[in-house]
């Protein structure tokens, strides 16, 4: 597979300023989801890495990173494994916390979900803090699964999401960045 055309996807990204609260910049997918070239330019630009890698699952994080792992899925002939927020899944799971700047949530998958030594390519829109998904990563290693990278649409280097997984050793690979918040 080759990317059919050359699109500049940051153009295709809203920008809504104070959502959910003051003085965040909300990076709004659903223009860029909506636009099929720019749709077709993100799923592949995320695939495209791994077209060589040996991969057995795509993990996405809900909600956003369900229609991405999806597609991601799909393009590389694998199965998917939503990484859900606590409470939503209807089997046996296990379960990672994270920190929230007031509290702490957390995301779960099924505990049957990865096998021992499968190799699973984790994906979101977005990486800020990487609070949220280093918790999936953990999920994928707990599970004794292998984790091949972490892939984004969007990185915000200033909140240190992407140092922080690979500083945990975790490949990384995004699309597009934007400064600040
Ligand atoms: P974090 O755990 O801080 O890396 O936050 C990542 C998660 O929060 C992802 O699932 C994103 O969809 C969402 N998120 C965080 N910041 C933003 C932002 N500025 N715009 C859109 N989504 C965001």
């Amino acid at each position: 597979m080759t990317p059919r055309q050359t699109i500049d996807l940051k153009s295709l990204i809203r920008t809504i300023p104070d959502h959910p609260k003051r003085g965040i910049l909300f990076r709004d997918i659903t223009t860029l989801l909506i636009d099929p070239r720019g749709l077709r330019a993100a799923i592949d630009g995320l695939v495209l890495p791994f077209l060589k890698t040996p991969i057995d699952l795509v993990a996405g994080i809900e909600a956003r990173g369900f229609i991405l792992g999806g597609a991601v899925a799909h393009e590389l002939n694998k199965g998917f494994v939503p990484v859900r927020k606590k409470g939503k899944l209807p089997h046996k799971t296990i379960g990672q916390e994270y920190q929230l700047e007031y509290g702490v949530d957390a995301v779960e998958i099924h505990a049957d979900a990865i096998a021992s030594g499968q190799r699973v390519l984790m994906v979101d829109d977005l990486i800020a803090t990487g609070g949220t998904a280093e918790a999936a990563c953990e999920l994928v290693r707990r599970s004794g699964g292998e984790l091949v990278a972490a892939a984004f649409i969007i990185d915000l280097p200033d909140l240190g999401g992407a140092e922080r997984l690979r500083r945990r050793g975790i490949k990384v690979h995004s699309l597009v960045a934007f400064e600040g918040h």
